[in-house]
């Protein structure tokens, strides 16, 4: 059975009647299917015009969870979503960033997401819907696993909330693979920090994806960049005990300590790029 319902409600009615498997842009539906046939039911969601979209309020930003890469490359969002801009122009190409939405990747929860460091280092929460209500978590909770997530089977992912508490802040997204397009993550970095006037560090946040089953802020980095003088050099902070919360793994795209050192560089990077000398 194919459902395309017009609305939020319609779908999760159809998800609580029928059950079946969300498609959205289909780029990461449709690969992973390989040869097997479609499940017996599907809900496409693509035609939910209702949370497709930016909402920018007073105290939040709203993205809607049909919203593709290209519409948020488009939209225009405070500094501090500079990091999120670049991941996304980095996912696959043009084309698939035209079809491929945030649910979607954040649902699919690869530990290769390009998304999710930015997002995390944002402090975003997801909200799902279903006949019974909605629920919101923050992200660093939804993901729980290698392509696990706290989704119910009846849910859909609506909107990923932003809180505006930084929107000054500088940010930078820091991506290695193994070419420079079209690429799956061997590691990647996003960063923000925000200064204050004597120009120290007030606040810094850094998030590592494809280094561990889930991305990882790293939370003992952060508290030793507060009150870091804010330039130039700033990446040379970074040491390698900062990065005890990462596990990463050999596999086809990289062994386990190139990751490791690379997520190193990049951090340094990532937090020189904010200073304006990346
Ligand atoms: C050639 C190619 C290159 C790619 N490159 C990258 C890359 O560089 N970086 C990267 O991070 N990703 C990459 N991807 C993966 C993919 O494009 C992204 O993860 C994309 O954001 C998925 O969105 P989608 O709308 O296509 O999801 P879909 O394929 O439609 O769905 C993905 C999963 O999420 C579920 N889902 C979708 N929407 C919802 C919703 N609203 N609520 C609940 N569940 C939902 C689906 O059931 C499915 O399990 C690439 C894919 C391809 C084919």
């Amino acid at each position: 059975m194919y459902f395309r319902p017009g609305t939020l409600d319609e779908a999760v009615h159809v998800l609580a009647a029928h059950g079946g498997q969300i498609l959205s842009g289909g780029t990461d539906f449709f690969p992973a299917l390989g040869e097997r046939p479609l499940p017996d039911a599907v809900v496409d969601v693509s035609g939910i015009s209702e949370i497709r979209g930016i909402a920018v309020e007073a105290d939040h930003i709203r993205i809607g969870g049909l919203t593709t890469w290209r519409q948020l490359i488009a939209a225009p969002l405070p500094r501090c979503f500079h990091a999120l801009k670049s991941a996304a122009r980095e996912i696959g190409s043009i084309q698939i960033q035209n079809r491929a939405t945030v649910a979607g990747n954040l649902c699919n929860a690869s530990p290769a997401a390009d998304s999710v460091p930015p997002l995390l280092t944002l402090d975003a929460e997801v909200e799902l819907a279903s006949v019974t209500g909605s629920r919101r978590f923050p992200l660093a909770d939804f993901i729980v696993g290698n392509r696990k997530t706290l989704r119910r089977s009846n849910e859909i992912l609506a909107s990923v909330i932003v809180p505006r508490s930084l929107d000054d802040a500088a940010s930078a997204f820091v991506k290695l693979g193994a070419r420079r397009y079209l690429v799956i993550s061997i590691a990647m970095v996003a960063v923000v920090v925000k200064t204050n006037r004597e120009g120290s560090v007030a606040v810094a946040r850094v998030a590592v994806g494809s280094c561990s089953a889930t991305a990882q802020r790293l939370t003992a980095l952060e508290t030793a960049l507060v009150g870091a003088p804010a330039r130039s050099g700033l990446g040379a902070k970074v040491l390698q005990e900062h990065l005890a919360p990462l596990s990463p793994i050999d596999d086809v795209r990289a062994t386990a300590s190139y990751r490791s050192d690379a997520a190193r560089t990049l951090i340094a990077r990532a937090l020189d790029a904010c200073m304006g000398s990346g």
